[in-house]
């Protein structure tokens, strides 16, 4: 998980693509990066931590010219280490070339292989890296060309940013499953992960890109270009569930809409189930909670504080950092818990070790039963499309039953939400419109089998 943000033809380029990095910096805070095109030369900075940290004003205003493309970064592949930090640029036989990527490219270690046998020299250990070298490799008249012989290459999910001097490119694989809108301010084209950065920078969305096409901005003009034919468009479902800002509108509803329906949803499966009141595990919980409360008429309450400068737990790489924060980021609210029977929503279980301290946490506190109801299905399968789900392994639903994850997390009632449910909330139709494969265990093209 990554987000990645471009803008073109503005003289604020480096400042506004600041601006939308730091809007979606909840895809990502390992490192951050701004690559701009001053005048036929890429200026870049790069540099681990957050946006707010890596970008001083002085930085900011050293990076001239008038597009830029950023990156922050969530390693998936390749370590936490500044030499895997993006944009990556590669000075070539093609000129200089930056480019930002989301996903994870399932064939990239076979591509490195045949790569180097022929060569090529890697700076990074980043799967990014593999795209610049077939590009150098099997060249075309033009970028977009290059592209278009290159792309079908790879296999996995990629959203790309790309960027030479007088161009800027996006694209997104065949299926579409990591997000890349287009929108515009002014005369400007801007290129995001998701929507609400382009609505905080200014701009309006204009369409989200199809899956297996690209967009070529250049002379102040945006051009579609298909690379690959149409594959079944699965979009990452995970993106609804929990990674999007609520304000973002993905495949044409807000999340915020999607995530309140999956609450009413959830009253309707547990529509026999009793409770004193219903609240969710801060943030993305909330949401499910009012949808639920609305539903089922049990009266919403916050039962947990949540301290918001710990970072997000569930996308910390490492596993001591991760239950330390856990641990300390939510605080229960007595008064509120005291006798009552919660429904308490959460948006995914997965190695159950969070949800143990949070049933723990709040049974401490005083609450008389605990009804744990996930606003997602189990997830029975790690994510090979650029997602830090897990190993089999530690996927507690791969081990356990729902009755034993149950007593492991100590609650009195476990409820997963359907996957039809799930589905029709976010506003698709099943195994269609989306990617839902760590639910399923079966994937959509070949990566991953
Ligand atoms: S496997 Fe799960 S997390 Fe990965 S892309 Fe598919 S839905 Fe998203």
């Amino acid at each position: 998980m990554c987000g990645i943000f471009g803008i073109t033809d503005n003289k604020d380029a480096s400042k506004l693509t600041y601006v939308g990095l730091f809007t979606l910096q909840h895809r990502g805070q390992e490192s951050a990066g701004i690559v701009t095109d001053d005048g036929g030369t890429l200026r870049h900075n790069i540099g681990m931590g957050l946006v707010s940290e890596v970008f001083t004003k002085d930085a900011l205003e050293s990076l001239k010219g008038r597009s830029a493309i950023g990156h922050i970064r969530y390693s998936t592949t390749g370590s936490s280490h500044l030499k895997n930090a993006q944009p990556l640029v590669l000075d070539s036989v093609l000129g200089q070339v930056a480019v930002a990527h989301n996903g994870n490219l399932t064939n990239a270690d076979a591509l490195k292989e045949k790569l180097q046998k022929g060569g090529a020299i890697f700076q990074s250990t980043s799967d990014t890296e593999v795209i610049l070298h077939l590009m150098a490799k099997h060249r075309g008249r033009k970028l977009e060309d290059t592209l278009a012989k290159n792309l079908p290459k790879l296999e996995g999910a990629y959203a790309f940013l790309f960027m030479a001097p007088g161009i800027v490119i996006g694209a997104r694989d065949p299926n579409g499953y990591r997000p890349l809108v287009l929108g515009k301010i002014g005369k400007s084209f801007i290129l995001a992960s998701e929507t609400c950065a382009i609505d905080v920078a200014g701009g309006t969305a204009i369409r989200e890109l199809a899956p297996g096409e690209m967009v070529v901005i250049q002379g102040g003009k945006a051009r579609f270009r298909r690379f690959s034919p149409v594959k079944d468009f699965t979009r990452c479902i995970f993106e609804q569930v929990y990674f999007a800002r609520p304000d973002s509108s993905v495949a044409g509803r807000t999340v915020q809409t999607a995530r309140y329906e999956i609450g009413a949803l959830l009253a309707k499966e547990l529509k026999n189930v009793k409770a004193d009141i219903v609240s969710g595990v801060p943030d993305s919980g909330t949401v499910y909670a009012l949808g639920y409360s609305k539903e089922s008429g049990i009266p919403y309450q916050t039962v947990f504080m949540r301290n918001h400068y710990t970072g997000r737990s569930f996308i910390q790489p490492d596993q001591r950092l991760r239950e330390f924060t856990a641990h300390l980021k939510l605080a229960p609210i007595r008064d509120v818990i005291q006798g009552k029977t919660i429904i308490l929503i959460d948006d995914s279980l997965v190695r159950g070790t969070t949800s143990r301290k949070i049933v723990k946490s709040l049974m401490k506190a005083g609450a008389k039963k605990i009804i744990m109801a996930i606003a997602s299905p189990a997830i029975i399968s790690p994510c090979y499309y650029g997602i830090d789900t897990p190993n089999k392994g530690e996927l507690i639903a791969c081990r356990m039953s729902t009755e034993k994850i149950r007593r492991f997390i100590g609650a009195d009632k476990l409820h997963y939400l359907s996957l039809g449910s799930l589905v029709s909330a976010c506003g698709g139709r099943r195994d269609r419109n989306f990617c839902v494969s760590c639910f399923t265990g079966k994937y959509p093209g070949k990566g991953g089998l």
